[in-house]
């Protein structure tokens, strides 16, 4: 999404519109995967060695729980109003806003609620939707030692 500003007259609002693809533009995380094209529509005015770009960026994403790994759909949508320094320019190029913007949108560690209670370490089970017998036991301990080799286990954990 190029303005080249010869085509601009001061003052005068002009309707914008363009598209980035997220893999292009390196704005996809392995836990955010983008959906939709980033589409950004407004309007934008070149005045005073300014232009300005007001308008609304929209794309869709795909996040994915950093405990759980349950994935959600989500719909993104911002409104923009961008300044940008003409001098010496005669073209302008909103990207690196656009990448600003979505990158700070994606969290360093994004879970689906935050009292996700993530899988079990040991069996897998989604502690959200159910529950297993792991902690109680152990996470190390293997069913077989618990049973019969009691005094093995005792000098395991070297308790003498
Ligand atoms: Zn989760
Ligand atoms: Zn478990």
């Amino acid at each position: 999404m190029k303005f080249i500003l010869s085509e601009f007259q001061e003052g005068i609002p002009v309707p914008v519109e363009g598209s980035y693809d997220a893999k292009a533009i390196d704005v996809e995380f392995p836990d955010m995967l983008y959906t939709k094209p980033i589409f950004l529509a407004g309007k934008a005015e070149k005045s005073g060695g300014m232009l300005r770009l007001q308008g609304t960026l929209t794309t869709a994403v795909k996040r994915i729980c950093g405990k759980c790994l349950k994935e959600k759909n989500e719909a993104l949508s911002f409104e923009v109003d961008w300044i940008f320094d003409l001098s010496g320019k005669d073209t302008v190029e909103p990207l690196e806003n656009v990448r600003e913007l979505l990158i700070v949108e994606h969290p360093l560690v994004h879970l689906c609620k935050a009292s996700c209670r993530g899988l079990c370490p040991h069996c897998g089970i989604d502690l959200n939707e159910g529950t297993c017998n792991c902690k109680e036991n152990g996470y190390h301990a293997s069913p077989v030692i618990i049973k019969k080799e009691k005094s093995k286990k005792e000098r395991h954990h070297g308790t003498s």
